[in-house]
This record gives structure tokens, sequence and C-alpha cells, in this order.
């Protein structure tokens, strides 16, 4: 029997965006017949429960997976992320068990390709390394995943999706990130860098993300979904996925899915942006 983590934010606006985009990544990805790795810098638990007293309790997943769950006129990137999450809720159709990273990816691999899991942190590392106990495809490392990151490329295949998706509980973690994916991609310059970050001080985010545009580095693309405009009280007020190398048409499919949950999920105030901050 599987346990779950506390789904405290699991399934939230910004699970919403990162993982459906995550999801057509690797679709495309598939596309050829090559092997790839994944890697996950900051894996997590791998499934988070949404009916525990935690999930119930801050109910984010209610403003996120749970508004689209009955929804019938998705455009691809929401279509394929509701099903995904609907395969791991199982038969009864119901939402109660939200799925991380790893597991989102795990319905994807293909028999050649691997994943490479980094987590931290004691428990959630426990579940992790419980869940893909025996799986062969699948490396759990309990460590830092910035550090694992520079030692995990260039790897053999030559071919690789790198989710990049720290806690940011330490200010410093902004910048360490830019640094780290800096590093990385001089070593694996075609590897797909996903970079998720929040918004809640905009200055603090954009230093890190004005780091990688003016690190040289080309083909970086900007997705955010502002839920409300810029402020300085505290919270998050937006969140997006900063992507190196991002596949073919990743940018006309953020933008159909973010154009739709635009009105469902954000405020007045908010916006979404899909920008070319990097071109060829
Ligand atoms: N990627 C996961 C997903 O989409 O389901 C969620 C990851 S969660 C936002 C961040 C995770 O990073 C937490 O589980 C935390 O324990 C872990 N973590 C924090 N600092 C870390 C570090 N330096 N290296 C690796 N993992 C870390």
């Amino acid at each position: 029997m599987l346990s779950y983590r506390h789904g405290y934010h699991a399934g939230n606006y910004a699970d919403v965006l990162k993982h459906s985009m995550l999801l057509q990544v690797l679709k495309s990805m598939q596309k050829k017949d090559k092997p790839y790795v994944y890697i996950d810098t900051h894996a997590g638990a791998g499934a988070y429960s949404l009916n525990d007293e935690f999930a119930q309790k801050t109910g984010e997943y209610l403003d996120g997976v749970a508004k689209l769950w009955e929804a019938n006129n998705l455009p691809t990137a929401l279509a394929d992320y509701v099903e995904a999450v609907k395969i791991f809720n199982g038969e009864f159709d119901q939402l109660t068990v939200y799925p991380g990273s790893p597991s989102f990816v795990d319905a994807e691999l293909r028999p050649k390709d691997r994943m490479v899991l980094h987590e931290l942190h004691g428990t959630d590392h426990e579940l992790l390394e419980a869940y893909f106990d025996q799986d062969k495809q699948v490396r759990v490392i309990k460590g830092d995943g910035l550090q694992g990151l520079i030692v995990a490329v260039p790897p053999p295949e030559r071919r690789g999706v790198i989710l990049i998706d720290p806690s940011y509980e330490i200010k410093s973690d902004y910048i360490d990130v830019a640094h780290a994916i800096i590093k990385a991609h001089k070593r694996f310059a075609t590897g797909v860098f996903m970079l998720w970050y929040p918004v809640v001080r905009r200055e603090q985010t954009e230093a890190m993300l004005n780091l990688l545009k003016n690190s040289g580095i080309k083909k970086q693309l900007r997705i955010e979904q502002a839920i409300s405009a810029d402020s300085d009280e505290f919270g998050m007020t937006a969140a997006g996925l900063w992507i190196i190398n991002p596949p073919w048409q990743t940018d006309e499919l953020a933008q159909a899915a973010l154009d739709y949950l635009a009105p469902i999920l954000g405020h007045a105030d908010g916006s979404v942006t899909v920008k070319w901050e990097v071109g060829e």
C-alpha cells in the first residue's frame, strides 16, 4: 500500500501549469525514437493525498485541478493533463490523490528512457524511494538537487528534460538556481531545462530570471500565469515556467492553455504571458 504525502499545495494553479506543460514537453521528446533522460532536481514525495485534513484545510486544489475535472472542451495541454490525473486516480473517477512530477513522468516513460530523481528531505525521500522500489528505470538520490544536476549532465543519451522545481524557502535559492542552470547548460547545451518559479516579490524573481536572460544562452521562453497583479503584500501572485530549448510548439500549447485558464483560475487583475525572452 502506498502512502501519500500531505497535499497542502498539490494540484493548485501553479501545479496545473507546471505539470500540463511538463507532459507536453515529454510528449514532444517521444516523437523521436531515441531514448532520453528525465532529471528532477527537487522531486518531492511522488504523490499527494487530497482528501486528508491538510489538503482540505488549504483547499488549494479546489482552485486548481478540481476546476478542470468536469470540463470537456479543454485545449490539448489541459486535456492531456486532466486525463493523466484521472488515470492516476483509478477507476472511481474521483479526485482523491494528486501525482507529483515523478508520477506524471513515470506514466509517460518508455522502456528505453530513464528517470533520475533528487530529493533532500527525509520523509519525502523515503516515500519517493518506496514508490519507485525495484523500478530499474528510476534512480532516486537523497541529496541536493542542484549539485546532483551538475553530476548528472551531460547524460549518455544526449537527450534530456530537466525539471528544476525548488521550494524557494531560502532567499539565496533564487540566485543559486540560476547559477546552477547556467553551469549545467555549459555541460549540456541541448538539454531542455524547465525552471518553475513563483512570484512573491517580483524583483526577487526577476533577478534570478535576468541572470538566465543575460547569460548568453539562446532559446529561453517565459510562460507565466499571474492570478493577480504584483503586490507588496505577502503571498504568491504568479507562477511560471522558464524553459530553455523548449520543443517546437511549446509556446502555442502554453498560450492556448493559459488563455483557457485565465478566466477560470485567475482574478480580474490577473494576466498571462507567453514570451520568448531570448530567441535563436
Ligand atoms: N517537483 C515536485 C512536483 O512537481 O511534484 C515538487 C517539488 S516541491 C516544490 C520541492 C521539493 O524539494 C520538496 O519536496 C523539498 O523537500 C525538496 N528540496 C528542498 N531543498 C532541496 C534540495 N536542496 N535538493 C533537493 N530537494 C530539495
